[in-house]
């Protein structure tokens, strides 16, 4: 099953976003004053749930630094 906008149904630059966690993609999350605020909402919730350092800007979302492997090695410490 492959993903797609919940409101246009596009599968491109997709966020999950929406309302309650659908995926959303970057224009229609943009497209009115409520929906940026209902995306801007849902994404410091989604924030909010990480401790520490977080990835933001891609497509799954924020999610914990210490999940990354490119920035993962250079957490630890030795
Ligand atoms: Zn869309």
């Amino acid at each position: 099953m492959s993903k797609s906008c919940h409101i246009c149904t596009r599968p491109d630059d997709l966020r999950p976003y929406g309302p309650k966690g659908e995926w959303v993609c970057f224009s229609c999350a943009m497209s009115t004053p409520e929906r940026r605020r209902a995306t801007e909402q849902q994404f410091a919730a989604q924030m909010a749930t990480i401790d520490g350092p977080v990835v933001i800007g891609e497509e799954v979302g924020p999610y914990p630094a210490a999940h990354d492997p490119r920035f993962a090695g250079r957490m630890q410490h030795e």
